[in-house]
């Protein structure tokens, strides 16, 4: 007698927060289709990768649990991420949560949800995210072990690991016979890559950079002290790594970075910021910036604003300081909120002008663009090496595609 065919498992995905956690679940997806897992709208297994990088990302990923549970009773929800790294106990009573799994092991899901028993912990999981055919977020580095003190994600997904350079390279092969066009390093402190193996980030980007494996390639965000004049040398002179920088710095007050425990002063950003404009006067530069920190008076703020304001910054990504709980800066004197939103605003005015500045200094310049494969109401859209955002009208010959494009007022700063 032939074995009964056991009944497919379905399931479906939802994810919160950053790049890093994109790239695990579009990997985790990947696997569980391999492991005969369905995708499907009524899903037997409901995975959430969660986020606990502030206040709102936690509320957020409570009310999506709730909503799940609602519109599908009967299914088993799987949570994973920072947020169940941290409050697993509590997670595990919510309504229709089954399993919960921190980062780390979040890989797990595969042998739990295929019911095979756990295997140990890995000392670091690759991912890489293939849904869209423009672009993966390959994971190359986990963990921080740095201490700052408003966050709470070091915690929640352990110290600093990362892959090794070989391994890397094999992923990247894998990525190009995908055909994908750009490949954005992702980690939770990137730089740190190779530290505990005696690799390093500029070594990596040395062998990326010679491979040319992938036509593009990004890097999604370098703290400012282990951004080294030799990485931005290679960006400089890097026909592969895209003149693209993201650097959290997350203030322009030296007393804040300070009581935040950062490891650099605002001298040693504005050498660097200095440096990336001598050697690429078109390279992009944004910065992560939180407003509102504890103790903050309008005297610092001013200082960090003032500061920001001269500089040749691109875009600022603005986040409201929100406590979290068993952190050093959640003891100290909190900012009043209204004056958090109000000083929020003001960096994101300040940011829109930067953006808009930027953008005008390239008009009617002709810039590769990498467009994507979607038509969005008759349009496509792309991106500049130098991460200007391009529209125009669908043509199916350019879909992944790099094209040379005259930008316009109307293509770029049409769309914000
Ligand atoms: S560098 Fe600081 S803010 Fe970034 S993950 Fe590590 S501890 Fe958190």
């Amino acid at each position: 007698m032939p074995d009964t065919p056991l009944p497919t498992k379905t399931f479906s995905i939802h994810t919160l927060g950053c790049k890093l956690n994109f790239s695990e679940s579009s990997d985790i997806a990947r696997q569980l289709k391999e492991a005969g897992f369905v995708l499907d709208d009524h899903p037997d297994f409901i995975i959430v990768n969660s986020c606990a990088v502030t206040e709102t990302a936690v509320k957020k990923a409570r009310n999506l649990v709730s909503k799940l549970h609602r519109q599908h009773p009967e299914a088993e929800i799987v949570i994973f991420g920072c947020y169940a790294a941290l409050e697993p106990l509590i997670i595990k009573q919510w309504e229709g949560v089954g399993a919960v799994f921190g980062s780390a092991d979040k890989h797990h899901a595969i042998q739990y949800l295929k019911g095979e028993p756990l295997p140990e912990a890995q000392p670091f999981t690759a991912s890489f995210s293939s849904g869209d055919r423009t672009r993966s977020f390959l994971k190359v580095q986990d963990g921080c072990d740095y201490y700052c003190s408003y966050c709470t994600v070091a915690k929640a997904r352990g110290g600093s690991r990362s892959d090794t350079i070989e391994h890397v390279m094999c992923q990247l092969e894998k990525i190009a016979e995908l055909n994908v066009k750009e490949v954005i390093l992702t980690g939770v402190n990137l730089a740190d890559f190779g530290k505990k193996n005696g690799e390093s980030f500029y070594d990596l980007l040395v062998k990326i950079d010679q491979s040319a494996l992938v036509p593009r390639v990004r890097i999604s965000s370098v703290e400012p002290n282990l951004l080294y004049d030799e990485i931005i040398e290679l960006v400089a002179h890097s026909k592969t790594i895209m003149p693209h920088f993201h650097i959290p710095l997350q203030s322009g007050s030296d007393r804040i970075l300070r009581l935040m425990q950062r490891r650099y002063g605002r001298a040693l950003f504005q050498n660097k910021i200095d440096m990336i404009k001598r050697q690429m006067a078109d390279a992009f530069i944004a910065i992560d910036i939180i407003s509102g920190f504890p103790t903050e008076s309008s005297e610092d703020f001013e200082d960090s604003y003032n500061f920001l304001a001269k500089l040749p910054l691109s875009f600022l990504h603005v986040f409201t300081y929100s406590k979290r709980p068993g952190t050093p800066a959640a003891m100290m004197k909190q900012v009043k909120d209204s004056v958090k939103r109000e000083r929020t605003d003001r960096l994101l005015l300040l940011s829109e002008q930067k953006k808009q500045d930027f953008y005008r200094q390239f008009i009617g310049q002709t810039r590769p663009v990498l467009f994507e494969s979607d038509c969005i109401d008759g349009k496509m859209y792309g991106f500049t090496d130098n991460y200007i955002k391009v529209g125009i009208p669908w043509r199916e010959d350019w879909a992944n595609r790099i094209v040379d494009v005259m930008i316009d007022q109307q293509q770029t700063l049409g769309h914000f």
